[in-house]
């Protein structure tokens, strides 16, 4: 399993600063022969023709070679992945970047050494060991602090027998409700932070802008973690309904559906859960609402339609069964789940590389074949 663990620097900012700098260099470099082999009919450079051709330039730019190397390959990577030609500039206003090769990082107690220099890190929580990998970088945010990600691979626990289950319906009332009646408030941070938003940016204020959304995002986050590792430490598996985020972010409701996280939250919850040996399963969510938890059919007093979306609680006309609405279908989704998990489609890793690559190739498959 690979994770990445994320330290603020504490020291040698302005070294970074001025790397960061370099890394523009070598990036633009690398756009710069990118175009050239446009406009020539040449074939494209891959990560190893740009490492070839920026060989030998690190001590002139008093950059690590593995920081080059991994400018270069991060570069033929990011056009392939965007289906780009050729990549935008980095310039002055790009959020400093150094990547660097797992293998060049040490780690010195509480600091990590890296091309000869320490760097001290708030060691908010201890590094577990495993093998440090290629993607570790520094990265600065949007308010110029730095932050070291580090890429570490872990040991895999086995997954534990399934007992108890959660089925999870996410929401913007509530952020989720659980199918044992729990509800996890949606804490609404960015509408509370709205007014002091608003008046800073009439104010044109913009470090203090900054500063608010990063506040906003922080909390949000913390939130997120802290729910979701409760949720992978209690449970054997998590079901959770496959609700559009991103199609219901293009809505009205943007700013609430995007305020609430749940991506993030289901990706957190993927992860989570594999880190302490729970299964995750994400399951079609159609009909989780209007189906009766107690007898399973779907009755005649059913919520349904655009009527039905106000309805909290209904009866079911056919067993006489009381249900709360977000619970019914949080109920609903955790035996979906189940039944997913015990039909042998178990394994989230599967899951979720097979959901990430069916993006990307049938679109180009249907192209060429119809
Ligand atoms: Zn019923």
């Amino acid at each position: 399993m690979v994770l990445v663990y994320r330290y603020r620097v504490k020291s040698l900012n302005g070294l970074l600063n001025q790397q960061a700098g370099k890394v523009n260099f070598v990036w633009n470099y690398c756009n710069d022969r990118q175009k050239d082999a446009l406009r020539f009919c040449r074939p494209w450079l891959t990560g190893f023709d740009l490492n070839k051709l920026t060989a030998g330039s690190s001590k002139e730019l008093e950059l690590h070679s593995g920081t080059i190397n991994a400018v270069c390959e991060q570069f033929a990577r990011s056009r392939a992945q965007h289906h780009r030609p050729y990549l935008r500039y980095r310039g002055c206003k790009s959020l400093g970047w150094v990547p660097l090769k797992g293998r060049d990082l040490h780690r010195a107690g509480d600091a990590f050494r890296f091309a000869g220099n320490t760097f001290r890190v708030f060691y908010s929580r201890a590094l577990p060991e495993g093998k440090i990998k290629d993607g570790t970088c520094f990265a600065q945010d949007s308010r110029g602090n730095w932050f070291l990600n580090i890429v570490i691979e872990l040991a895999e626990l086995p997954a534990r027998p399934l007992v108890h289950g959660v089925g999870i319906d996410l929401g913007l009332k509530d952020l989720a409700v659980l199918s044992n009646e729990e509800r996890i408030a949606a804490p609404g941070f960015y509408r509370k932070a709205e007014m002091a938003l608003a008046a800073a940016q009439r104010a044109h204020k913009k470090r203090r802008i900054r500063a608010i959304h990063a506040r906003t995002a922080r909390q949000r986050m913390d939130m997120l973690h802290n729910r979701s590792a409760e949720l992978a430490r209690a449970f054997d598996h998590i079901a959770v309904g496959n609700i559009n985020a991103s199609g219901l972010a293009q809505t009205s409701l943007a700013k609430s559906v995007l305020d609430a996280g749940w991506s993030t939250f289901r990706k957190m919850l993927a992860y989570k859960a594999l880190r302490h040996g729970a299964r995750y399963v994400e399951v079609d969510e159609r009909f989780t609402t209007q189906t009766c938890s107690n007898c399973g059919a779907l009755p005649d007093s059913r919520p349904k339609g655009i009527a039905g979306l106000g309805i909290r609680e209904w009866t079911c006309s056919d067993c006489d069964q009381v249900h709360d609405r977000d619970v019914n279908a949080a109920i609903n989704i955790l035996r979906r789940g189940r039944a997913t998990l015990e039909a042998g489609i178990p394994i989230l890793s599967e899951v979720m590389g097979r959901t990430s690559n069916e993006g990307s190739i049938p679109t180009v498959r249907c192209r060429h074949w119809q």
